[in-house]
């Protein structure tokens, strides 16, 4: 859709015109007629789809017209995560913005207060703030509220996740219950749905369809592992498999993709590593040998294997679990080319939970745990729902005999019908608020 039937004002379109845009993104195109019609909007769409523009540019169509409240403070308040994410939004006011007059205040930890006192003294349009500063100063009285017009939370399931809710939550209520609400997210369920359900109004709901529904054809599997002795383990017990035609392990770090690599090709392994430090000529070359069938096991960092198009490639192993979410996507929709099916086996480490159930809550379905037989997990990791499993659930039905089978199937759809350590008859201790409350 072009950006000229949306009805923004034409300075708006100009800038926009200025950053080369010539359609709006879906997320765009069905977000700001809403917004821009006073809505308030629950929002998820992939990682890289434009959703910054897709608040900030109702949120500038508004600052158009003259505010009805006599009053410094700002008009529209976007909360973030993080610094960076806080910056680009930031940018992007001020890249879409630039042939209005709007001013734009940024709210960062780890910045000096006597600067930020000072910006905030000043009249503001547009503030972008990470939720820890922003209280701060709400508490010290340093933020005047009464004409905001629009809250806008970018990244609320990041947010969350990072522990800021009550943050969020005592913010919003500091705004006049007049505003606007704008909630853009990965995903849309559980606790974000419910603090979408408290700070707005009859939202409407975009969704733009996430890429997880192409990867129905990808086998997904969790193995749960105590250290980096049992990865090892697991990792030679899988790729030892003939069923593993083509692999790809990815690793955190560059070092270790380096390493593992030739640790696995000193095992008589056609292993070799593929990442960012190594240059161009020598990336294509391992990439010919991939498709050639010469490399059976690459070992890669995401930004490398970023795009990897080899159809032979049967695994993907997440050795390391990433760091982001969407990588996750990215890195399974490796194997599984062309219609293929593929297998997508990620390790799992006590202190992965956070990780796990970012990616769980991004793809929208919980992995399933595998176990092999002989190298059972001495521990349970998966972070579990708020409620204790009921005694003699799911667990003590299904699992009696002790660890769980090789190839057990199991999907837990909900938090909370997810028993309780069913992997671990050790104690079965309930281990869920370990990660629910970290980053508080
Ligand atoms: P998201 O927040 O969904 O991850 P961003 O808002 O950061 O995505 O946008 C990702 C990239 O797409 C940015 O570089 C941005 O400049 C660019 N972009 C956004 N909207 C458009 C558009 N309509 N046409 C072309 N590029 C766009
Ligand atoms: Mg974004």
């Amino acid at each position: 859709m072009s950006f000229d039937a949306l009805n923004l004002h034409p300075h708006i379109l100009k800038s926009i015109a200025e950053a080369g845009y010539t359609e709006a993104t879906p997320i765009q195109a069905q977000a700001i007629p809403e917004a821009m019609a006073g809505h308030d909007l629950m929002a998820s769409a992939q990682t890289g789809t434009g959703k910054t523009a897709a608040f900030i540019l109702p949120a500038l169509q508004r600052l158009t017209e003259p505010s009805l409240v006599k009053s410094r403070g700002p008009r529209i308040l976007v909360l973030t995560p993080t610094r960076e994410l806080a910056n680009q939004v930031n940018e992007a006011a001020w890249k879409y913005g630039k042939n209005l007059r709007v001013k734009t205040v940024c709210i960062l930890g780890g910045m000096p207060y006597p600067l930020q006192n000072k910006l905030l003294s000043q009249p503001v349009d547009i503030l972008v703030a990470t939720p820890g500063r922003l209280i701060d100063h709400l508490e010290r009285g340093r933020i005047d509220f009464s004409r905001l017009e629009m809250l806008i939370l970018d990244e609320a399931d990041r947010m969350l996740d990072m522990g800021f809710i009550d943050d969020v939550e005592k913010i919003a209520a500091a705004t006049p219950a007049s505003r606007q609400t704008l909630l853009f997210s990965a995903t849309l369920d559980g606790v974000v749905g419910n603090l979408a359900q408290r700070l707005l109004k009859q939202p409407k709901t975009i969704q733009v369809a996430a890429q997880q529904a192409k990867h129905e054809n990808i086998e997904q599997r969790l193995h749960f592992v105590d250290d980096m002795a049992h990865k090892n383990k697991l990792l030679q017990h899988i790729i030892t498999d003939v069923e593993v035609k083509q692999a790809i392990v990815f690793t955190a770090t560059k070092r270790d993709a380096d390493q593992l690599a030739e640790d696995l090709f000193a095992q008589g392994h056609a292993a070799a590593a593929l990442h960012g430090d190594m240059n161009q000529s020598a990336r294509n070359r391992t990439l010919t040998k991939m498709k050639r069938g010469q490399i059976r096991v690459l070992v890669a960092t995401d930004v490398a294997a970023r795009g990897i198009d080899v159809s032979g490639i049967s695994h993907v192993i997440n050795f390391d679990l990433p760091k982001f979410a969407e990588d996750y996507v990215h890195r399974i929709g490796r194997t599984g080319r062309a219609g293929a099916s593929g297998i997508a086996v990620s390790f799992a480490s006590p202190k992965d939970g956070l990780h796990l159930k970012r990616i769980e809550r991004f793809t929208g379905h919980n992995i399933t745990p595998h176990v092999i037989v002989g190298l059972e997990p001495k521990r349970t990791q998966r972070p579990s729902g708020p409620k204790p499993a009921p005694k003699g659930g799911f667990a003590k039905r299904h699992n009696a005999g002790g660890a769980p089978r090789t190839g057990e199937q199991r999907t837990f759809r909900n938090n909370d019908a997810r028993p309780a350590g069913s992997y671990n008859k050790q104690g079965g201790k309930d281990t869920r608020r370990t990660f629910a409350d970290r980053g508080r």
